[in-house]
Parts: C-alpha cells; sequence; structure tokens
C-alpha cells in the first residue's frame, strides 16, 4: 500500500509502499477513503508530543470501507463504511476505564500515535473503537467529524449549558461546534487573531454573534469559552472576559504556559479547566447529533501525497475549515 510515514519528528514525511497491513485478532482492515488531518498531527510532527512510535503513519480521522477481519471481528460486515477516531485502545480495566472516563484510561492507545493511522491507502483498527459513518455524509466531509468535531462536542459539554459561548481560534474543530452550539440556542462569540477578516466572516457565515481580535472585549461578558487556539494567553484572556460561573475549556493536546494571573480573575467559580480524549459514548451521540442539526463541514482536499501541505496549511492558520486527505482519489 502506498502511506505517508513520519520516520522522524521534524521532518517531512515521507512517501513509501509498504506491505499490507494484517487485522488481528478483534480487529477490521479498512480500505481508507479519506483521513482529517488534524493539529495534533502537527503537535507530533513537530516534537510537541513526545512519544509517538516510530516509523508512525499519522491521522486519526479515518473514514474507509471494511475489506477484511481478523478472528472475532464480526461487529462489521465487509463493504460496510466505517470512522476511526483518536482512541484506539483502552485496557478496560483501570479505575478510569472501569468508571465511565475510558478518555483517561492510563493505558491507552492512540490511533496515529501509537498505532498507525490513516495517511494510508489501508489501516487496521480494533472493531470496538470503530464507528458506523452516518449516511448522507460524503467520505471527506465525515472525516473531520471524528476529532474536530466529537472532542470539540466533549469541551462544548464540559463547558455547561452557557448561553454566551466564547471561541478563541476559528478552525477545524471550532467551524463544526459553531453550527452545533448555534443549533443548541447558545450565543457564539468568536475570537480570532488580529485582522482576520476573513476568518471572522467565515465564522458569522457559520452563526457567530460577534467577532473580533483575542486581545478585544466582547459586547458581553461569557458564560463560558472554549479554547482551541494552542495558546495559554488566551485562558487568562478568556477569564478576563468572562461572567461568574463561567467554564473555560482548552480543547487541544497541547498549549504553550498559562500565564499566572491574579486570584480575583478566577474568582467568582469561574473554572479553567481540559479536555482529553474522547470516549465511545462521546462518539456515538455527536455522529448522531451532527447529522441531525446537520452540520456541514468545510475542508480543504489534498491528495495523500500532499499530506505535508496540508499539515502546513494548518500551521500558518490559513486555512478555512478542516484538512482533508482524499486517499480513494489519489
Ligand atoms: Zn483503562
Ligand atoms: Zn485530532
Amino acid at each position: 500500500m502506498r502511506a505517508m510515514v513520519l520516520e522522524r519528528q521534524h521532518e517531512p514525511l515521507r512517501a513509501a509502499e509498504l506491505p499490507d497491513p494484517e487485522p488481528a485478532q478483534g480487529q477490521v482492515l479498512i480500505s481508507v477513503a479519506a483521513c482529517g488531518v488534524c493539529r495534533t498531527d502537527l503537535h507530533i510532527v513537530d516534537g510537541d508530543l513526545t512519544e509517538p512510535k516510530l516509523p508512525l503513519i499519522l491521522g486519526h480521522q479515518i473514514v474507509g470501507t471494511v475489506v477484511g477481519a481478523g478472528e472475532e471481528a464480526g461487529r462489521f460486515a465487509t463493504g460496510d463504511r466505517v470512522g476511526v477516531p483518536w482512541l484506539g485502545w483502552t485496557c478496560g480495566e483501570c479505575r478510569y476505564c472501569t468508571g465511565g472516563r475510558e478518555n483517561l484510561c492510563d493505558r491507552a492507545r492512540f490511533t496515529g500515535y501509537d498505532i498507525d493511522g490513516g495517511y494510508a491507502e489501508l489501516a487496521v483498527a480494533d472493531q470496538r473503537y470503530c464507528f458506523p459513518i452516518p449516511d448522507g455524509y460524503p467520505d471527506e466531509q465525515a472525516a473531520p467529524l471524528l476529532c474536530a468535531g466529537l472532542i470539540g462536542y466533549r469541551a462544548l459539554r464540559l463547558v455547561g449549558d452557557a448561553e454566551r459561548i466564547g471561541f478563541y481560534g476559528f478552525g477545524a474543530s471550532a467551524h463544526i461546534l459553531c453550527q452545533v452550539a448555534v443549533d443548541q440556542g447558545r450565543r457564539v462569540f468568536v475570537f480570532t487573531k488580529e485582522g482576520d477578516a476573513e476568518g471572522q466572516e467565515f465564522a458569522r457565515s457559520l452563526g457567530a454573534e460577534w467577532t473580533g481580535a483575542s486581545t478585544e472585549a466582547p459586547p458581553e461578558e461569557l458564560d463560558g469559552a472554549i479554547v482551541f487556539a494552542p495558546a495559554g494567553p488566551l485562558m487568562t484572556a478568556a477569564l478576563r472576559v468572562s461572567a461568574k460561573g463561567a467554564r473555560i475549556i482548552s480543547a487541544g493536546i497541547h498549549m504553550s504556559d498559562i500565564p499566572s494571573f491574579p486570584y480575583e480573575i478566577l474568582w467568582g467559580e469561574r473554572v479553567l479547566g481540559s479536555v482529553a480524549n474522547l470516549t465511545r459514548r462521546d462518539g456515538e451521540e455527536f455522529l448522531e447529533l451532527a447529522s441531525q442539526v446537520p452540520v456541514r463541514t468545510e475542508v480543504e482536499v489534498h491528495p495523500l501525497a500532499g499530506a505535508d501541505d496540508a499539515l502546513d496549511s494548518i500551521r500558518s492558520g490559513r486555512l478555512r475549515g478542516a484538512a482533508v486527505l482524499d486517499i480513494a482519489g489519489g
């Protein structure tokens, strides 16, 4: 199969011909149609996340068709369309797994980090962590739902029932969550880099009530915020414009340091928090919700061989919506 391989961090991916993977017990073999490109992939390449399997096939937003199965892997039939998310395996035994918080499993293994992912024509995945993909979504538009969408959805749940919600950064995840939040009757305030008129216009087209720079104060206090951009100072910026009781949640896996701040801006039962990974329940709930809303993902499509360009478009911030590799088409 063709694949894009990360041999070493801080280096471009290498196009390679690899032997087809074999599904082990409990695994399905998937012909990858599309794979979303996530900021986490960039953090892996750039060395912000320090312990990837190497060499590694990145990619944890896989949409494809089941073309084979190992022993005791009868959950899906050949030809079924499935999605493979970031959570690739959990132990099922630790206090997190047994307490309904498998996203925090001490021994969790992640797709495109500990396990080879979807920047390839074929992938294997533990069938228990795959999701059926709702009909009606083309492969490329379904792919970003699997991380940008569903980890963002977990962050939205952690914000609670905030009516006036701030989004700091407006990339793949925020453009999906904006649609969900508006559908839930929330009022969305979007903060971008200063002067990003195009990004702000995009946010308003998806229902944001107000847009501005992250240094600006919104017209009203926020009841909660999700910080999508990996910049610690945005956590305190959000805190400073939030109402009492607001929950400010970081949605990323990596963030620069959060500056120190006076206690008085946290006082009033404000909370700073983070979201980590996903549970299978998050995935099932979110995929159903996404097709009800319905969420429309805006995607910039790259060929498999153009994976580095797709990563660059996230790095530069010039991307509108989500980047996706079209693997079936080239
Ligand atoms: Zn566990
Ligand atoms: Zn991701």
